[in-house]
């Protein structure tokens, strides 16, 4: 149904009148809404986010008598381009997110579609129960999208798929009637239930019986007998003797109806698990012994190939981990779980799995892991599985098109082979993982689907690996759905006969094919092009970049990392993304930022996209807190493209007051701390508050940081400083050595030599040096009684050194770059004497392992990140080797509880902070999980923010320091962070070095 302009806006302007809900009808938004996680990019006629059942079945209405095909939409992580289409999406992951009911006693739940299943889980667990369907998008997958998907789980060779856990489906069909879709008796009309059912519901039922009558046959003949079979419509579940008409909604992809609401079956959570790790020599060996594995019982095997265990010990957060399961070198290896109430039971069939892998050859090739957060660390990897292999940078990517075909157990280890083989012949490869127990093998061959002969590749070895499979009667469709990737494929392996019977269905359902057109039947080419993100005529727009983006092949090319597989949109763990979390729009999604700029730097939102109003609305709630750095699973690191999109849009429009204020901090601090008296009235008069709210958009609710009356300076005088910056450093010394600590690069010795130490430079951040200074004096303090020699390293004239982070965060990287400069010109003596360099802010001194080789590439920048320390770190790998041997008092019953900066997550130190403040005898320290403070710099500060930092706040930290015991030493490293905390929370948190200091101290040391 094409649409003019007109129309559209007749549309648009409808809903808006008619619907409570969100109506996004902007280019932004619907590019943002243009994906999922395909290979396919359909722009939507616009978005609906309705904020109530009534608000969804209003926009439908609309939709239907305006002519207007309708998408329903969750967590948008489909991998077939079910969720992409010309038509007006309904976006229920916002608001349509309740738990309804749960009765505990039937084991039965009932949610509303938008429902993310963890947070389902996390509700149920009060209960012991669970759902048991566990698709590794757990974290953001919801409730509606799994049972239109009929997603599985590592574990549906215990529980099954979403078909055997539905129960019953309260559904809009396109014409307006609602129903309950449901168990209906073998007597039907004739129950007591009957006359309750409209009659549309009733008619559907009497269709749907006829079509299987008439059917049967060519479903016994032509449905593959396994159990991952999720492509086309479930009509073999019909059954005139009763059936549950649920189950044909279940995998129907948004193509028959609209749920409202769904009733699940809940499973008791096992009391034990245990896994065994079953390593392989070979690849064909893993597939061989896996029907064998598989006869003893197991909840689960699960399949990781060496490339993938190379690749997951490439990525920081997983290395630790896998070195702990992975012995040697294996080719294959099975995660073999055993789950029930029965411990005993458990372990006799963990020991049963290793004598039958000593029986197939493989003796000792058992890990054992009985530990439940070891085995969460291990499952945590293999759910990761697809985003490690989507960590490969470049146009090469694993593509995603049959990579769920399923096969009996018996023919899994020849299947594997021949497609290997199909893919060597086509030049390319494929790594496999996952659900090895039913058959259900991932492989995504890599392919650079920008291009025309790749694509024809694609669609080749497609034909020859869905012969292959319908050759061992699998299943071409076996876990992530048809969409537009298989649906044309369904004519092939299910045959004309079953393919106008789905057509049927549809028609039955939707005859006026209202829903989600194009998806299980009437599907377009699998490789049409135009359909394609990266469609026949992709570029991308020239662009001069501030900042170096070599190694993703240039900026856009950094932007395309995102393959929308939703990481960012878990709710619950970690820090990623703090800004979705608070609002849950998508526009404020690392995604969201993700595709805007791809769109944006590909000419697809216009020539001047980037420097938009849209993309400064687009990236203004990201708080640069680095989450995604870490978390995301293919690299998208946001806060840097935020760099590079400020550059650019300052250049276009200029600074604010605001921002030249906080940028320039490090510039005017040492003046402004001359009159610190006058600068701090404005937090003490309101009237002054209310002015830096008017004219500055500072909020007058928020305090400001306190200058200091005594800023930290130096013991000494400086000695002279070098008349030329040093180049480049030569290759780095041996560590160890004292003496270059003063002369060349104006730097000077502190004098207080502890003893006989080794040279440690402590670099001083404004915010510590002008607001804090007891920190820095701490710092200072500790080290040298822990007898070190501390360095200052700020020239001997002029202001002291500064990492440039405020010039970063307003998007000067020009101003950031001089900073940079100076930085390392004063530091390169001390790098070249191998010097470490130690750091209290951790998003000052992390700039320099982060963002210095950004901005000024080359070979010197490199070395001073990896010679860059957090002063927890240092403290820590001191302690490792030995020469960190400070006496602590102890504190014996204390608890320090540690919130951690995002930029120390998103870097791993952490732990290194948990283990210095574990240096104190008797301390127990405690961390907890929770993303962003909130203050994340400026941003809280900002008058238009001051709400929403709150409310980031309230989503974990602010709780937990509030509810810390009276006693409790609160301990946050972040400036921003203690000033959260104090602002919101009404506690004073401490730098850990103030803790440190205070028990060295009292030691006497
Ligand atoms: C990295 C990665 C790993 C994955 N792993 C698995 C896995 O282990 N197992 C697995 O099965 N899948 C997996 N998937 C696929 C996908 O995550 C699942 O299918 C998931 O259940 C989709 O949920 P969603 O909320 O994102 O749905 P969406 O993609 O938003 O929607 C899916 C379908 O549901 C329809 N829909 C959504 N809401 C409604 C509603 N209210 N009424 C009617 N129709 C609706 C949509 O139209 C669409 O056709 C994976 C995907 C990725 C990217
Ligand atoms: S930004 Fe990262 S985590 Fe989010 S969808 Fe894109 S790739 Fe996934
Ligand atoms: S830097 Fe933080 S706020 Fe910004 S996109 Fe990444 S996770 Fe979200």
């Amino acid at each position: 149904m094409p649409l003019d302009n007109r129309a559209v806006s007749h549309l648009e302007a409808r809903l808006r009148r008619e619907i409570r809900g969100e109506v996004l009808f902007d280019a932004f938004s619907r590019g943002r809404y243009s994906t999922d996680a395909s290979i396919y990019q359909i722009e939507p006629l616009g978005v609906v986010v309705p904020k109530s059942r009534e608000d969804a079945a209003a926009a439908i209405a609309i939709a239907r008598e305006e002519e207007v095909p309708v998408l329903p939409r969750g967590g948008g992580t489909s991998q077939c381009g079910q969720t992409v289409a010309r038509a007006l999406v309904i976006d229920c992951s916002k608001y349509l997110d309740r738990v309804i009911a749960v009765d505990v006693e039937g084991r039965r739940a009932r949610v509303e579609p938008g429902v993310v299943l963890d947070r389902l889980n996390r509700r149920l667990r009060q209960d012991r129960l669970f759902f048991p369907v566990d698709p590794s998008t757990a974290s953001r997958a919801t409730i509606g999208g799994m049972t239109a998907n009929n997603s599985c789980g590592s574990r549906s060779l215990r529980y099954g798929n979403m078909v055997h856990n539905v129960r019953g489906v309260d559904a809009l069909l396109a014409d307006g009637t609602a129903a309950w879709f449901g168990e209906v008796p073998g007597n039907f009309p004739a129950d007591s239930n009957g006359g309750a059912m409209p009659e549309r519901y009733r008619e559907l039922v009497r269709r749907m019986r006829a079509l299987h009558r008439r059917e049967a046959g060519e479903i016994e003949r032509r449905f593959p007998k396994v159990l991952r079979r999720v492509g086309g419509y479930n009509i073999d579940s019909i059954d005139e003797g009763g059936h549950n008409m649920a189950r044909l909604l279940v995998g129907s992809e948004g193509t028959l109806a609209f749920f409202n609401e769904i009733e699940l079956e809940l499973q008791p959570i096992p009391a034990h698990r245990v896994l065994g790790i079953c390593h392989f020599p070979t690849f064909y060996g893993a597939m061989a012994a896996t029907r064998r594995i598989v006869d003893l019982g197991p909840s689960a095997v699960e399949l990781v190939d060496r490339t993938m265990i190379e690749l997951s010990r490439d990525i920081p957060m997983f290395r630790a981990v896998v070195d702990r399961f992975v012995q040697g070198e294996p080719a294959a290896i099975l995660l073999t779980e055993f789950a029930g109430d029965d411990p005993p039971e458990n372990l006799r069939r963990l020991r049963a799995l290793v004598e039958l892998m000593g029986d197939l050859g493989f003796p000792g090739a058992v890990v054992e892991a009985t530990d439940p957060a070891f085995q969460q660390a291990v499952w945590e990897i293999r759910a990761q599985g697809l985003n490690i292999m989507m960590s490969m940078k470049g146009d090469g990517k694993p593509v995603s098109f049959l990579e769920d075909c399923a096969v009996r157990l018996e023919d899994l280890a020849d299947y594997t082979d021949r497609l290997t083989r199909i893919f060597e012949k086509h030049g390319t490869y494929g790594t496999w993982y996952a659900h090895a127990s039913v058959g259900c093998l991932h492989v995504r061959p890599v392919l650079n689907v920008k291009q025309e002969l790749e694509v024809r590749k694609m669609r080749a070895i497609a034909e020859e690996a869905f012969a292959m499979v319908r050759e061992y009667q699998g299943s071409h469709s076996g876990e992530h759905g048809d969409g537009l990737v298989r649906s044309e494929f369904h004519e092939a392996m299910f045959g004309g006969r079953i393919v106008r019977a789905f057509e049927e269905v549809k028609d039955a359902f939707d005859p006026q094919g209202l829903f989600n057109p194009g998806k299980i039947v009437r599907a377009p080419k699998m490789d049409d092009r135009s359909l394609f993100r990266f469609k026949p005529d992709y570029r991308h727009l020239p662009i001069d970049t501030a900042l170096d983006w070599s190694e993703w092949g240039g900026f856009a090319g950094a932007a395309e990392m995102c393959n929308n597989n939703g990481a960012c949109r878990a709710r619950d763990a970690a820090v990623m993304c703090p800004s979705f979390r608070a609002t849950g729009d998508e526009q404020h999604l690392t995604r969201g930022r993700a595709n805007s700029l791809r769109l944006a730097l590909s000419g697809q939102l216009g020539p001047e996209a980037l420097v938009s109003e849209d993309m400064r609305e687009t990236m203004a709630l990201c708080i640069s807190c680095k989450g995604c750095k870490r978390e995301c699973p293919t690299g998208v690191d946001m806060a840097r493209m935020k760099i590079e999109f400020l550059h650019h849009y300052r250049e276009r429009h200029g600074l604010a007051a605001r921002d030249r204020l906080i940028a320039y901090l490090p510039r005017y601090a040492p003046y402004a701390a001359h009159i610190a008296p006058v600068m701090n009235l404005r937090n003490r008069m309101p009237f002054l508050a209310n002015l830096s709210e008017r004219f500055l958009g500072l909020s007058a609710g928020r305090k400001l940081p306190q200058w200091a009356t005594h800023p930290y300076r130096n013991a000494t005088p400086p000695p002279q400083p070098s008349p030329r910056p040093l180049p480049n450093p030569p290759p780095l010394a041996g560590e160890g050595r004292v003496g270059a600590t003063s002369g060349e690069g104006g730097t000077r010795a502190s004098g207080r030599v502890g003893a006989g130490g080794r040279a440690v430079v402590l670099l001083v951040d404004t915010f510590n040096r002008y607001f804090e200074p007891e920190n820095a004096r701490a710092a200072e303090r500790v080290l040298t009684r822990a007898g070190y020699h501390v360095v200052s390293p700020d020239p001997a004239r002029g202001r002291p050194l500064c990492c440039g982070r405020t010039f970063l965060a307003a998007g000067l990287v020009d101003e950031a770059r001089r900073e940079a400069r100076r930085m390392l010109d004063a530091l390169a003596p001390h790098v070249a004497a191998g010097t470490p360099i130690v750091g209290l802010e951790p998003s000052c001194l992390l700039t320099l392992r982060d963002e210095f080789p950004a901005i000024m590439p080359g070979a010197a920048s490199k070395v001073l990140a990896g010679r860059s320390q957090l002063f927890e770190e240092f403290v820590d790998s001191e302690r490792s080797a030995g020469r960190f041997t400070l006496a602590f008092a102890p504190m014996e019953g204390r608890t320090a509880l540690l919130h951690g900066h995002c930029h120390q997550k998103a870097f791993d130190t952490v732990d290194a902070a948990v283990s210095a403040l574990q240096l104190i005898p008797g301390l127990n320290v405690e961390t907890f999980d929770a993303t962003c403070c909130g203050m994340a710099g400026a941003f809280g500060y900002e008058a238009e923010h001051h709400a929403l930092s709150l409310k980031i706040g309230e989503l974990g930290v602010l709780p937990k320091m509030r509810a810390a015991a009276p006693g409790t030493l609160l301990a946050a490293n972040g400036t921003s962070c203690r000033h959260q905390i104090a602002d919101a929370a009404g506690r004073q948190a401490r730098h850990l070095v103030r803790i440190l200091d205070d028990a060295s101290a009292a030691i006497g040391g």
